[in-house]
């Protein structure tokens, strides 16, 4: 597997080299403005300390303060989080919302520590970092295996060491503790816009269009039931247990008790739980596994589970005429440029789930403000800003003619490099 930063600044060089960019901001932009390492002591359930290591990367706030996630994962790796703190400063950018690039990690598997241990190493991570944090600052938010309750834990332990409030040094945050109405389904609703945009483009038709969306949680689930709700074919849907197919259309909120009642996605064609043997194996309905998702021949294919899903084994059996990239990083960048050289239209990532660090934005704009805006305002405010980058970057796309991912981060270091000069 290759470096995660390595690929990042591939991806640089690639938006540099098409706008030109000045040599001096170039140097600037190789690495992050910051990246504090702490070591985090916690106090077990048994009265041992045990000593985790956490990161934060801030790698760039010329267009505004940083923003990015904290991810809680024993995989977590230094140069990990330095590209995705690049790669916020892009999403960012690419949206066009007054925010920076920053994101975090503790190296942890939160699995092995119970509920009291998460919220001393969530505590103890502030502890460490609080300086260099707060809302004229830097700002996190949730993101692997983090929650809004670990989000207003880390609230509570910043404002006790500053001693006064300051509810926007932090977003996600539950409902009740200066959360935004609309986060938990706006990553889904941006890449809605994002399809609605696509569709007028490629002149479908949301009858006749069939989609595919490989993960079921956050993000695909409320996916597929905003998409069902505006007539589009849901063909087919998958969560780590496996997937189901129906040519006849599939109706989320019947997934749904389906999954609620425990039962497998592929039970869905019977209408009720039940074992994998009864799962149909062939048929208008039947159960298939997620690499029989990603080959499906859909008008358009939504990752929206984990990175890497797409790549250089299966890129070749992909027959969706578009992917939009719900999920951060599914597609290698072996992978991508095979899509690219097959005219496969993908909308990235970066563009595809910003609706989620759009409406942390709003969170955070709020929680300055002292205002709460209603479910109906976040989402009027969202649309403008999804319509109007998603077309900025299909713009971008046609005047240099290259695909739509190098077409975001063209537009996203013209814009990061126009505040730094
Ligand atoms: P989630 O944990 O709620 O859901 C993940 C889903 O993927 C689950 O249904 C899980 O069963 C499924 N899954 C796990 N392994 C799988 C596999 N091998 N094949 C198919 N499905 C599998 O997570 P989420 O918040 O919905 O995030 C999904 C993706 O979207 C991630 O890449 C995340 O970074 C990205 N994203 C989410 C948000 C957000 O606001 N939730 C914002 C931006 C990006």
């Amino acid at each position: 597997m290759n470096n995660p930063f390595q690929n990042a600044m591939k991806q640089l060089d690639n938006a540099a080299d098409i706008i030109n960019l000045d040599k001096n901001i170039r140097v600037i932009l190789e690495q992050p403005d910051r990246v504090i390492e702490v070591a985090i002591p916690v106090k077990m359930d048994g009265g041992e300390v045990k000593v985790f290591t956490g990161y934060r990367s801030q790698y760039n706030n010329a267009l505004g303060v940083y923003k990015g996630g904290i991810r809680y994962h024993p995989g977590v790796t230094i140069d990990e989080v330095k590209a995705l703190s690049f790669w916020m400063m892009i999403k960012c950018a690419t949206v066009n919302i007054p925010m920076g690039g920053g994101k975090g990690g503790v190296i942890i598997n939160p699995k092995e520590l119970s509920i009291g241990e998460i919220e001393r190493l969530s505590r103890g991570y502030i502890q460490k970092i609080w300086p260099n944090i707060g809302s004229d600052k830097d700002v996190p938010a949730p993101d692997v295996y983090t929650t809004p309750q670990i989000m207003a834990w880390m609230r509570d332990e910043y404002e006790k060491l500053v001693g006064h409030e300051d509810p926007g040094v932090i977003t996600g945050k539950p409902l009740e503790d200066g959360g935004s109405e609309g986060r938990s389904f706006s990553t889904a609703q941006g890449g809605v816009y994002c399809i609605r945009e696509l569709a007028k483009k490629m002149k479908l038709n949301p009858a006749e269009t069939t989609v595919a969306i490989q993960g079921y949680g956050n993000a695909g689930s409320y996916m597929a039931k905003i998409l069902y709700k505006m007539g589009y074919k849901i063909v087919a849907i998958s969560d780590s247990k496996g997937g189901v197919y129906n040519a006849d259309g599939i109706n989320p909120q019947k997934a749904d008790a389906i999954k609620e009642a425990g039962g497998m996605l592929g039970c869905y064609c019977l209408g009720s739980v039940c074992t994998l043997e009864q799962v149909p194996g062939d048929g208008t309905c039947r159960g298939i596994t997620n690499e029989e998702l990603l080959e499906l021949d859909v008008d358009i294919l939504i990752p929206a589970a984990l990175e890497n899903q797409i790549t250089i084994e299966n890129v070749d059996k992909i027959k969706a005429k578009a992917i939009v990239e719900l999920a951060n990083g599914p597609t290698t960048p072996e992978a991508d440029e095979i899509l690219r050289s097959k005219g496969i239209i993908l909308v990235p990532d970066v563009l595809a789930n910003a609706g989620g660090v759009t409406v942390s934005y709003f969170e955070w704009d709020q929680n300055v403000k002292g205002e709460h805006w209603t479910e109906d305002d976040v989402l009027e405010k969202l649309e403008k800003i999804m319509v109007t980058a998603f077309n900025e970057v299909w713009d971008t796309k046609e005047k240099y003619n290259i695909d739509m991912r190098t077409a975001a981060f063209v537009k996203a270091v013209e814009r990061v490099s126009a505040k730094m000069t």
